[in-house]
C-alpha cells in the first residue's frame, strides 16, 4: 500500500470530529488495506509501532527531528525555528518546506511497509552512532516524501500524531469492515483483543478468515491479558444481595497490579495493569517467581505492595510507586523499599488455561500452584454467606493495612472475564470521613493558570471521566485542592509534553481552561458529593437531559495513577452509578447545579 494513500485517509480522519464519520473512514481504510499491511496500519494509526505491551519507543528528540528537516529540505535551522513558531508543529513546517524543495521525479513513491521499516530501524538504533542512524533514516524518508507524507512522518516520530483513533473506534471499525457490524461480532472481536492485547494480530486473523478464525487466538505466555475489573458497592449488604450464593471476600491490597508470566524456561515477565512490561523494576519478583510457582508455564495475577522488612507490615502505596519508572540503582531501592506480591488469581497453570473455570476452582489451582516465599504469597481470602461474616473480614483487612475488600462471585459463571468490568468482582473501600467514600480517577484534559502563591504556574486542573460507549472524555471537575507545594511546582514540567493548542478530540466540556492537555495523565481525587451540572459533561443526559455530573469540593489525594492509561480512568457510567447510590443514601438532599 502506498504511504500517500494512508496519509490521505489520515487527513480525512483529522478533519472530522464526528465519531460515526471517523468510524466510516476507518472502515474504508481497513477494507482498502492489503492484509499484509493491516497490522502495520493498525499500529501506526494509534501512533505505535508494536502492541503497547512490547514497549517499543521511537526515541526521537525534537532537536534530532529538526536536524533531519534541515538536511532534507535545505532550509536553515533558523528558518525551521521561525516556521515552527508560526505553525506550532514541526510536521506542518516540514510539509511547507518540502513544498518549496525541488523533488526528484525519479524518487520512487513511499510504500507503507518501507516507512514502517524506517521507523523500526529508528526505534532499534541504540548506543554509539545511533543519533546519526536516526537522522539518516529520517532524511532518507523525507527525501522521498511528498509534503503531506513528510508531515505525518514527523508527527509520528515525535509522538505528536493526534488522530484521536482509539481502541474502541478501531474495534467498532473492524466489526464493520470484516464482519456484519453486529453487536455479537463486535464482542467476539473485543474478546480476542482482551486475550491478546494486540489489535494488529486480531485484525490480521480476522482478515485471513472469518469471525471463527478468532478462536485460534488464545492465552500465550509472554503476551498480557487485559485485566478483569471490578464494580463498586456502597455497603456490604448490597454485595451479598448481588452474590446470594455467598462471596469470596479478599483483602484489597493498595499497590500495583501485576500480571506475572512464568515460562517453563526463560525469564519471567511482569506486566502492569495497563500492560506495560515492568519486569526491570522488580528484579526480586522476577527471581522469586520461578521458585514460588510449582507448575510452569503459568500466568498469575496479584497486587504488589511495599512491606516493612522488620515487621512484615504493609506500607503505604506511595512507596511502591517510587519504584515504578525507576531505571537506576534498582538494587539499592530493592532493599530500601522491599515488596511482596499477593497473588489473587491464576489464568494459566501448568500450561493449561483455567480462565473459563469458576473462581473457587481457580483459587484451588492457585493454592496448589504457589509455594509461598517472602516475596510471593497468597492474597487473604474467605468465603462468607452473610453481612456479619463480611464485616468481620473487612475489619481484618483494614487492620492489616489494606484499603478495603474485593468481593468475588463464587457462582458457576464466575470465570475470569478479561478486560471486562462487572459485578463478578465488587470493590468496597473503607469509607473515610468524606461523604463520598470512593475515589475517582480523573483524566487531566486542561490546566488553569495559578494566582497568588501559584502565580507563574498552574493552579488547577480540569479532569474528565472516560465514556467508552462514545469513546470520548467528559469533564467532571476543576481541582485545585489537595496538592502539595512540590506537586504544584512540578505541574508545568509534568504536563509540558502533553500540552496542545486546541481542545483534544473527543472531549466534552463547557469549561475552557487556559491550557488544553492531551488525555494521558490520570489523577485520583475525592470530593464531597456528585451534583448535576450545566458545565460538566460526565454522563450527560443519563440523569437529566443537558445536565452532566460534577464533583463538589474536589481534592487531589496526591496519587497519580500511573498504572492507568486515560481510557482506564473512572468511566462516566461509574460516576452515574455513584450518583444514584448517593441519591439512594440521602434522598432529601437537593441536587443543586454546580460548576
Ligand atoms: P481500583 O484500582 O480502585 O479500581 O481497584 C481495583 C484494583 O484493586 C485492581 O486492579 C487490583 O490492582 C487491586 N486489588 C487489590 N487486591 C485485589 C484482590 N484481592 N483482587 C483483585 N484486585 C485487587
Amino acid at each position: 500500500m502506498r504511504f500517500a494513500d494512508l496519509v490521505a485517509w489520515y487527513d480525512r480522519i483529522e478533519a472530522t470530529s464526528k465519531r460515526l464519520e471517523m468510524r466510516s473512514i476507518l472502515v474504508e481504510l481497513l477494507r482498502a488495506t492489503p492484509s499484509k499491511d493491516l497490522p502495520i496500519v493498525l499500529y501506526l494509526s494509534q501512533g505505535m509501532l508494536r502492541p503497547e505491551y512490547e514497549g517499543v519507543e521511537l526515541g526521537v528528540a525534537d532537536s534530532l527531528a529538526r536536524k533531519a528537516v534541515v538536511q532534507a529540505t535545505g532550509a536553515s535551522a533558523a528558518e525551521v525555528t521561525a516556521s515552527v513558531r508560526a505553525s506550532g508543529d514541526l510536521g506542518t513546517t516540514a510539509a511547507t518546506l518540502l513544498e518549496k524543495r525541488p523533488r526528484l521525479d525519479t524518487a520512487a513513491p513511499l510504500e507503507v511497509e518501507e516507512v514502517y521499516a524506517g521507523f523500526t530501524s529508528i526505534a532499534r538504533a541504540s548506543g554509539e552512532g545511533s543519533q546519526e542512524v536516526k537522522v539518516r533514516t529520517l532524511v532518507d524518508l523525507l527525501n522521498r516524501a511528498t509534503p503531506a507524507e513528510g508531515k505525518y512522518v514527523l508527527r509520528f516520530v515525535l509522538g505528536t500524531l493526534r488522530l484521536g483513533v482509539r481502541e474502541m473506534s478501531l474495534l467498532d471499525a473492524l466489526g464493520v469492515a470484516f464482519a456484519d457490524g453486529s453487536k455479537e461480532a463486535r464482542s467476539r472481536i473485543e474478546a480476542a483483543y482482551n486475550l491478546s492485547s494486540d489489535l494488529g494480530h486480531v485484525a490480521a486473523t480476522l482478515a485471513s478468515g472469518s469471525l471463527d478464525a478468532l478462536s485460534s487466538i488464545g492465552l500465550e505466555v509472554g503476551r498480557p491479558v487485559r485485566p478483569m475489573l471490578a464494580e463498586r458497592a456502597t455497603n456490604l449488604a448490597e454485595i451479598l444481595e448481588r452474590m446470594p450464593e455467598g462471596a469470596a471476600i479478599e483483602y484489597k491490597y493498595d499497590g500495583l497490579r501485576v500480571q506475572a508470566h512464568i515460562p517453563s524456561e526463560g525469564a519471567v515477565k511482569l506486566f502492569s495493569r495497563r500492560l506495560e512490561n515492568i519486569s526491570a523494576q522488580f528484579p526480586e519478583l522476577v527471581a522469586d517467581l520461578p521458585r514460588a510457582i510449582r507448575h510452569k508455564p503459568a500466568i498469575v495475577e496479584g497486587e504488589c505492595v511495599p512491606i516493612d522488612p522488620e515487621t512484615d507490615e504493609i506500607r503505604p502505596f506511595q512507596e511502591v510507586s517510587r519504584r515504578r519508572g525507576r531505571k537506576y540503582d534498582l538494587d539499592k531501592i530493592q532493599d530500601e523499599i522491599p515488596v511482596c506480591l499477593f497473588l489473587f488469581d491464576t489464568l494459566m497453570a501448568g500450561g493449561t488455561s483455567v480462565m473459563d473455570r469458576p473462581l473457587p476452582d481457580r483459587r484451588k489451582e492457585l493454592v496448589t500452584l504457589v509455594r509461598p516465599t517472602d516475596r510471593v504469597r497468597l492474597a487473604q481470602q474467605k468465603v462468607v454467606h452473610d453481612v456479619e461474616g463480611a464485616q468481620t473480614w473487612f475489619d481484618a483487612a483494614i487492620a492489616d493495612g489494606c484499603e478495603g475488600i474485593m468481593a468475588k462471585s463464587i457462582a458457576a459463571g464466575s470465570s475470569y472475564r478479561a478486560g471486562a468490568r462487572g459485578f463478578w468482582w465488587i470493590k468496597y473501600k473503607r469509607d473515610y470521613t468524606h461523604t463520598l467514600g470512593d475515589t475517582i480517577d480523573g483524566v487531566v484534559v486542561g490546566a488553569f493558570y495559578g494566582r497568588g502563591r501559584r502565580a507563574g504556574g498552574y493552579g488547577a486542573l480540569l479532569l474528565a471521566t472516560y465514556n467508552p460507549e462514545e469513546d470520548r472524555y467528559e469533564s467532571f471537575c476543576k481541582v485545585g485542592g489537595g496538592f502539595d507545594d512540590a506537586t504544584v511546582a512540578g505541574l508545568p514540567a509534568k504536563l509540558k509534553s502533553k500540552e496542545v493548542a486546541e481542545r483534544p478530540k473527543g472531549l466534552l466540556t463547557e469549561l475552557e481552561p487556559d491550557q488544553w492537555i492531551e488525555p494521558h495523565f490520570v489523577l485520583e481525587v475525592r470530593g464531597a458529593e456528585l451534583t448535576l451540572s450545566p458545565i460538566h459533561r460526565a454522563g450527560v443526559g443519563k440523569i437529566r437531559p443537558d445536565a452532566g455530573l460534577a464533583l463538589r469540593f474536589p481534592r487531589s489525594t496526591g496519587k497519580w495513577r500511573d498504572d492507568k492509561g486515560p481510557t482506564e480512568a473512572t468511566t462516566s457510567d461509574e460516576l452515574v452509578t455513584m450518583y444514584r447510590a448517593q441519591v439512594k443514601q440521602a434522598p432529601a438532599r437537593p441536587a443543586a447545579p454546580e460548576s
